[in-house]
Parts: C-alpha cells; structure tokens; sequence
C-alpha cells in the first residue's frame, strides 16, 4: 500500500462521487443524467471549468460565478465522502478481488444515500447494474459454480425479508419495508451469504434507531429511509469480512 496509490484513490473517488450524485438525483425523476448543470438561483449555465469535481466549488468559494447564490454543498459532500471511502477501501484490502467488491458496494452506498433520501427511491437500473457487477467479479474470481451458490443466496434471502415483510403488513397494517430495501436484499444475500445477510439487517436497524429517534424528535420526520443504513450495514460486515462460521460462533 502506497500513500500516492491512496492519493489516487481519493480523487478517483470524488470523480467517481460527481456521477454517483448526478445518477442519485437525475434517474428517480427520469431526467437525463448528464443534464446541463445550472445554478438553481439565476439558471447560469456552468462552463465545463466550473464543473470540475471538488476543485471548482472551492475555487468558486461555493457559490455561483454569477449572482453569487449559495452552490448545492450535498454534492461536494457526496463528492469527499466518496473519495474517502474509496481511499479507505484501497486502505483495507490493497490491490484485490475484495477491493473492487468493496467500491461498488460503496459506490451503490453513496448513490442510494441521494436518491433515498430525496425521493425515497432505489431506482432499480441502479440495482440491476450494481448485482451484474457484483456477479461478474465473482464468477471471474471464484468460477461458475460459486456464483450461483452466491446467486441462490441472493434469492433466499430476498424471498424470506419478502415473506417478512407481507407478514409485517398485515400484523401493523401499513408498509413496514419499502419494495426497494427488499430488493436490495439479493444484493446482501449475493455478497454476504444469506446467514450474514440477514445479521447485517439486524446490525442496520441498530445503527437506524437512534438517528431516526433523533430526527423523529428534533425535524418530526415521520418517515426516514432505511436503504442507507442497510447498505452502511453491508459496508461495515463486509470491510470486517465476517463469515457466517464466525458469527455463529459469536451467536
Ligand atoms: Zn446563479
């Protein structure tokens, strides 16, 4: 592991984190993702130097060139978050099968924390690109057999929170999953194994309570998205590489 290699990563990441937002914020509302980028204030139509990744919104002090409107700070936010992660992820696994596993479950993290939380939406092309990615590194790294034994995790799972989740229904009589976090559930399965899948929607809800508690209370949300806490739940069980063995040793 190289400090310029970490370096890389990082801009990489926050390159990365620009599409990850635009894809985020653009698909939910059918726009076209490489929409022409406007101030939200004065609708001046950014030059391709103002559009650079992280550089241009420091250079531009955050706000536009034009009428001088505060610029959509989220973005450049998502943009360091990603690299970070980027950078973390190249940090715990080096060059690696588990690395390129690693970004794209944070590059999927990061995408669901925009469009979650703005329209409480995964859009399922997100889904469906992001488990075709996950499959194809895992049927190059471990072959054809293991990538159906990860596939069929990936359906179990899905079918038994989906079962759970018709059987939540009924007993509260409202929606107590939304149809994006049960789909999600086959990437877990896919990449977790089921036995581990289904701890990591435990770990989630833990990591969820107190800052749902914390928002009920002080912005009375009633609603808050649960993808992003499922996916920082993956990340987590995932960096730590925890198998089903262990954890039913823990248990
Ligand atoms: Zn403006």
């Amino acid at each position: 592991m190289s400090l310029s290699y970490m370096f890389v990563f990082f801009f990489v990441g926050v390159f990365f984190g620009s599409i990850w937002h635009k894809i985020g914020k653009h698909l939910p509302n059918n726009e076209k993702i490489l929409k022409k980028e406007r101030c939200s204030h004065c609708g001046y139509q950014f030059p391709w130097y103002e559009k650079i990744p992280l550089l241009s919104y420091f250079a531009c002090s955050g706000r536009c060139s034009m009428c001088n409107a505060r610029l959509d700070s989220l973005k450049m936010i998502n943009e360091v978050f990603t690299g970070l992660l980027f950078t973390f992820s190249y940090a715990i696994f080096g060059f690696s099968y588990e690395l390129f596993i690693a970004l794209g479950i944070v590059s999927l993290l990061m995408i669901v924390v925009v469009s979650d939380l703005t329209y409480f939406i995964i859009p399922d092309e997100v889904l469906i690109s992001f488990n075709l990615y996950f499959i194809l590194l895992i049927f190059f790294n471990e072959g054809l057999k293991a990538m159906f034994l990860h596939i069929g995790g990936g359906i179990f799972l899905f079918v038994v929170m989906y079962l759970i989740m018709l059987f939540g229904n009924s007993i509260f009589q409202r929606e107590s999953l939304g149809g994006g976090d049960i789909k999600m559930m086959f990437t877990f399965g896919l990449i977790l194994g089921p036995i581990v899948g289904l701890f990591s929607i435990f770990i989630s809800s833990i990591i969820a309570l107190p800052i749902s508690l914390f928002f009920m209370y002080t912005k009375k949300e009633s609603i808050i998205p649960f993808g992003p806490f499922l996916l920082l739940s993956l990340a987590l069980l995932y960096f730590i590489q925890l198998d089903s063995i262990t954890l039913l040793q823990i248990i």
